[in-house]
């Protein structure tokens, strides 16, 4: 089964939606009329913001790894669409972006704002993504979910909530070792009833390939479901693969959470 949450909205789609919509509800009510986020310049998340700020009203600032390319690609031409402002920073200086100068630089420079960290995950998205679990845990029959994974935030949601199921996450980043750690503070005590799966990434967090793309092209065609390269295809092929093997499904209901991404899909050559 797959649940298709790319569609639960038209530009701030899939897991985005969910970790925004808390974080909205702060920013407003804290008075914020502005949301100042980072990342790279294919972000989902960088895309998800701008749209969410511009539907409420909110500036947006987004603060880009590396230098400018024109024309702009896709991301961040409909990011500017919806009025957001687009700075770019060194990569050098976009490692320092949790550096508490490199942030109180930023307040001086643009004045205030509520600031949403880079994959947008911190305890407002936490608590979206609690809540996006125990809709799926009341509306869905499954056994096991699962997942794809870049920061954790979604995947720590989905644990805290649904703990009477088995929880799988694929990292879409190389050396995603580190994400056991990450979900393991926000799952707290509760039950080890997760793992998260290393050996997907095919080469890294954005690298895709041939067998990838291939077998991306093959499922829409089987199944009329769009996959993006960065998060939900390498998921699927995760998914088929460990059924493959017997490794997850053996008489258990599965279910594939689709977390959208697909604007991504822009930047990949198919
Ligand atoms: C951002 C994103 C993820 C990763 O979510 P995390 O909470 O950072 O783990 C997964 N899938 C898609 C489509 C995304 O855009």
């Amino acid at each position: 089964m797959v649940k298709r949450e790319d569609l639960n909205h038209p530009q701030v789609s899939g897991n985005k939606w969910w970790k925004l919509k808390y974080n909205l509800e702060e920013a407003i009510g804290q008075g914020h009329d502005t949301l100042l986020t980072f990342g790279g310049p294919y972000s989902n998340h960088v895309y998800a913001t701008a749209a969410a700020a511009n539907e409420n009203g909110l500036k947006g600032i987004g603060i880009i790894r590396g230098e400018e390319t024109l024309p702009l690609n896709a991301t961040l031409s409909f990011a500017k669409r919806q009025g957001m402002a687009v700075h770019y920073v060194s990569r050098e200086r976009y490692r320092g972006k949790t550096d508490p100068r490199f942030v109180q630089g930023l307040r001086n420079r643009f004045g205030n704002f509520y600031l949403i960290p880079e994959g947008g995950t911190n305890g407002p998205a936490i608590k979206g993504c609690e809540e996006w679990a125990r809709e799926l845990g009341n509306t869905i029959g499954f056994d096991c979910l699962c997942l794809p994974v870049g920061t954790g935030g979604t995947m720590a949601g989905m644990v805290r909530v649904l703990t009477d199921k088995q929880v799988v996450g694929f990292s879409s980043l190389k050396g995603g070792g580190f994400l056991d750690q990450e979900v393991g503070q926000w799952a707290g005590d509760g039950p080890r009833n997760w793992r998260i799966e290393t050996g997907y990434h095919f080469g890294g967090y954005g690298k895709a390939g041939r067998g990838l793309m291939d077998f991306i092209l093959e499922f829409e065609k089987a199944h009329q479901v769009p996959l993006d390269p960065v998060y939900t295809g390498k998921m699927m092929f995760g998914v088929f693969d460990l059924i493959a093997k017997g490794a997850i499904g053996r008489g258990k209901r599965v279910l594939a959470l689709h977390t959208g991404g697909l604007q991504g899909r822009a930047g990949f050559n198919f």
